[in-house]
């Protein structure tokens, strides 16, 4: 019996291999028609109301499987890396297994399965494919970091989170709403201000999107009568809410 010799594979315009790409859009055409045999049998009769809403209910399960096989296709070198230079110390490391990751995005759920490596030199792992994606250390991603701190910058917490999941059929609880925006208690001063943008920039690519909110705080005014009538610096400085102090809410 004569063996069977390995296909030489044409490369298209992106440089992905010809075969592997109709072997993905293959998959694609699959994923789309059990997606809409789904949707079919979910939706009543009649109604585009009802077809709009189950499809915008399942739109993500779709949208998140065809992300998916679009990763397969352009990273797939990355996808099948064998070994990676450690960046610390240079050292040829080989592929220790393969870890999955399920990360959220604006368009769904994304499932990874990629090659983990480990340095035990510098006893560190690796995910190289999440550096070519440019992962967000956090299960939610960019995109939704952004649109949630969008919301959250103009809204109390509890609300921003039901009209960011009315609106997106995604999920984000106002704990998360509140990381992401990033409360600062207290006007920080500017070394605070670069502190903390290196703390949540660490090891990023992307610069983190800073959003200060002044919102609900009470701020004490003080009556004309509190004011100094001399002038010039004052040698004893005047303690704070002597009097009945009013308050002013800042917006
Ligand atoms: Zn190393």
């Amino acid at each position: 019996m004569a063996t069977a010799s390995i296909p030489i594979s044409p490369l298209d315009e992106f440089g992905i291999k010809i075969d592997a790409k109709e072997a993905s859009r293959e998959a694609v055409h699959d994923i789309i028609d059990s997606w809409m045999d789904e949707v079919d049998a979910m939706t009543g009769g009649a109604g585009l109301d009802s077809i709009v809403k189950e499809s915008f209910k399942m739109r993500q399960e779709l949208m998140g499987k065809i992300v998916e096989q679009l990763v397969k296709e352009k990273c797939s070198d990355e996808l099948n890396r064998e070994t990676m230079v450690c960046p610390n110390c240079g050292r040829v490391l080989n592929r220790r297994d393969m870890h999955e990751r399920t990360v959220e995005t604006m368009i769904g759920e994304i499932r990874l399965r990629r090659p983990y490596f480990y340095c035990t030199n510098c006893k560190k792992g690796f995910h190289p494919l999440d550096d070519v994606l440019i992962l967000s250390d956090s299960v939610k991603q960019w995109d939704m970091q952004e649109a949630g701190a969008n919301v959250g910058a103009e809204l109390p917490y509890n609300k921003a989170q039901e009209i960011f999941e009315k609106l997106t059929g995604l999920s984000m609880s106002d704990h998360t709403m509140h990381d992401i925006v990033d409360v600062l208690d207290i006007a920080p001063s500017a070394e605070e201000i670069e502190e903390k943008v290196g703390r949540v920039a660490k090891g990023k690519k992307w610069r983190p999107i800073m959003v200060l909110t002044i919102d609900g705080a009470l701020v004490p005014t003080r009556p004309d009568d509190a004011k100094g009538k001399g002038k010039g610096r004052k040698k004893v400085r005047a303690k704070r809410a002597k009097w009945e102090g009013e308050w002013r809410e800042e917006k």
